[in-house]
Formats: C-alpha cells, sequence, structure tokens
C-alpha cells in the first residue's frame, strides 16, 4: 500500500514508521524500571483435569501495569525485554516469585513458568532453578517449565543437554504451543516432555473445520502413543470441554475454567478446599 502513495504519503508513512519504532524503544526503557517500581506481577491461571474436573495447578503468567498507558500485554512486552537481555531479569523474578507463591500455598497445586529463549541459552540456568528451589523450599516436583519449540531448534545438543540438566533437578516440562512451529513432530521426537500443551489456534476452528478436528485427534493419539499428556489451552466454552473430554484430552486451561487472576484473588484460602 505504501507503493502507491505520492512522495507526500511516503513521508507521512516513514514518520508512521518513526513514531512505532519511538513507541517501543520508549517502552523498552520503561520496561527497565518496572520491576523495580512494582510495576510488574504475576497473575495466575488454572489448569484443571477433564475427567475429573479437579484443579491440577496454574500457570504464572507476567503482567506489566504501566503507569501512563495502562495495562501492556506480554506479547508486546516480552519481546521487547527478550532483545534487550532484560528477560533475564524479568524472567528469574517471575521464577522466584512463582515458586514462592506455590510454596506459600500448597493448595496452589503444580506451577507452571514460562521460559524464555534467551533463558534457556544461558549455561547457569540450572543452577539458577536449583538455587531459587532451595531458597523457596519449593518441591521441584510441583514447578513445570513452559518451553517452546523455538528455544529448541537452533542447537539440539546444547538442548538436549540443557533439557536433562533441569529435568535431572526433578522439575517438569511442558511444551508450550505445540503445533504453531516448524518441526512440532521433529520436536517431539528429539525430546521428552511431561506434558504438552496444544496452541489455543487449533480450538478455534474445531467446530468449524474438518481438518482442525483431524489434526486435534492425531495430536492427542501421539500423546496417548508416547505416554505424554495433551492440555488443551483457550477452552472458552462447554462445547470445547465436552469435545475434548470425550476425545480424551487430559487436562484443559482457559477462560471456561478461570482467567489469570492475582494471587490474593485465586480463592485458595479458606475452608472450601478445591
Ligand atoms: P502462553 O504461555 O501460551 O500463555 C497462554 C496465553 O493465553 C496467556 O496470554 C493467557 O492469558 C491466554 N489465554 C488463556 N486462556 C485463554 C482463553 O480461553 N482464550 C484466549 N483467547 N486466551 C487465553 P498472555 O497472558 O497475554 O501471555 C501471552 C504470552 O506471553 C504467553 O503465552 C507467553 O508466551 C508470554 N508470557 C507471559 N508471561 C511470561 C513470562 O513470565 N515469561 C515469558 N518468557 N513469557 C511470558
Ligand atoms: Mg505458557
Ligand atoms: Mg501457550
Ligand atoms: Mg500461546
Amino acid at each position: 500500500r505504501a507503493k502507491t502513495l505520492r512522495s507526500g504519503g511516503a513521508c507521512f508513512y516513514q514518520t508512521e514508521m518513526d513514531a512505532s519504532v519511538r513507541v517501543r524503544r520508549r517502552l523498552a526503557e520503561d520496561l527497565r524500571s518496572a520491576l523495580a517500581d512494582g510495576q510488574l506481577r504475576l497473575f495466575y491461571q488454572p489448569q484443571v483435569e477433564l475427567a475429573t474436573g479437579r484443579r491440577t495447578g496454574f500457570e504464572a503468567l507476567m503482567r506489566w501495569q504501566h503507569p501512563v498507558r495502562g495495562f501492556v500485554p506480554p506479547a508486546e512486552f516480552i519481546p521487547l525485554a527478550e532483545e534487550s537481555g532484560l528477560i533475564l531479569t524479568l524472567g528469574e523474578w517471575a521464577l522466584r516469585s512463582a515458586c514462592a507463591a506455590a510454596a506459600a500455598e500448597p493448595r496452589m497445586g503444580r506451577v507452571a513458568v514460562n521460559l524464555s529463549p534467551l533463558q534457556f541459552l544461558q549455561p547457569d540456568l540450572p543452577q539458577t532453578i536449583a538455587t531459587i528451589l532451595a531458597e523457596t523450599r519449593l518441591p521441584p516436583g510441583r514447578l513445570e517449565l513452559e518451553i517452546t519449540e523455538t528455544i529448541l531448534m537452533q542447537d539440539q545438543e546444547r538442548a538436549q543437554e540443557m533439557l536433562g540438566q533441569i529435568k535431572a533437578l526433578g522439575v517438569q516440562v511442558a511444551m508450550d504451543d505445540f503445533g504453531t512451529g516448524y518441526s512440532s513432530l521433529g520436536t517431539l521426537r528429539a525430546f521428552t516432555f511431561d506434558k504438552i500443551k496444544l496452541d489455543r489456534s487449533f480450538l478455534r476452528e474445531i467446530g468449524s473445520n474438518r481438518q482442525a478436528m483431524t489434526i486435534l485427534r492425531a495430536v492427542l493419539a501421539i500423546g496417548q502413543g508416547l505416554g505424554v499428556p495433551v492440555l488443551a489451552e483457550g477452552v472458552e466454552t462447554e462445547e470445547q470441554r465436552a469435545l475434548l473430554h470425550a476425545e480424551g484430552c487430559a487436562e484443559a486451561q482457559g477462560y471456561l475454567f478461570g482467567l489469570p487472576l492475582p494471587p490474593e484473588e485465586l480463592g485458595l484460602r479458606g475452608s472450601a478446599a478445591a
């Protein structure tokens, strides 16, 4: 579209680009002080077992309340943090906070924390995790780390080594956003996971799209064959829940079961244990 504009238009386009670059740069700068200024929090979204409806745990999701811009979604600020390297600080903070929250509240069950590619490249990551587990006294089996396949694609040998060290600590490893990358099946062949999280884009099309249903069944069959439970992301309706249950999907997460909420709103305290 930019091509069809005359010079004045092209100039305007240029200015727009500069503006968005400036906004990003400014956000990246703001992010640097966000943690120290208490603008970052972790919210927690429940995960449930479909056969029983029982809650198995929570995924920790980062939230940024910017003093001027208001809520900035992770899809915007996580990439910025990744580019600047700040994700190392933020990621370690998230890991420590989530482990501390779970250790303080046994009713939380398992807590899942997202790992960014840059974190996964740090040779001292296993040591960092071990230290945090020791500090917070969270039993390792209650921690699950979510990684995406892009993390594993650069250097497979090194990734194997890193995964092995992490799993040796006794923590669980989940493959996040399964089905969105370039080599999902190759990744499943090369690495062992404790859980497969099926990306929510699949569920969006179930019901309207025959291919989506076929692929869902195939993924569930693969999970079954490998002995790895599949969790469906983005479950919003009762129909989706019933269908996933009927198809033998083990776990689910989505607005139907609960939004991501701050720890004080999870309703874990009091007599009604779930
Ligand atoms: P993700 O790890 O795949 O997290 C699931 C995303 O789906 C979350 O978006 C969650 O709020 C959203 N979601 C959950 N249920 C539903 C539903 O029923 N419908 C719809 N439409 N969406 C649902 P969120 O919190 O905006 O996070 C987006 C992404 O940002 C995450 O995707 C993850 O990749 C990244 N992220 C979030 N927190 C962290 C973090 O602490 N560290 C790292 N490295 N990445 C994070
Ligand atoms: Mg995740
Ligand atoms: Mg995901
Ligand atoms: Mg996702």
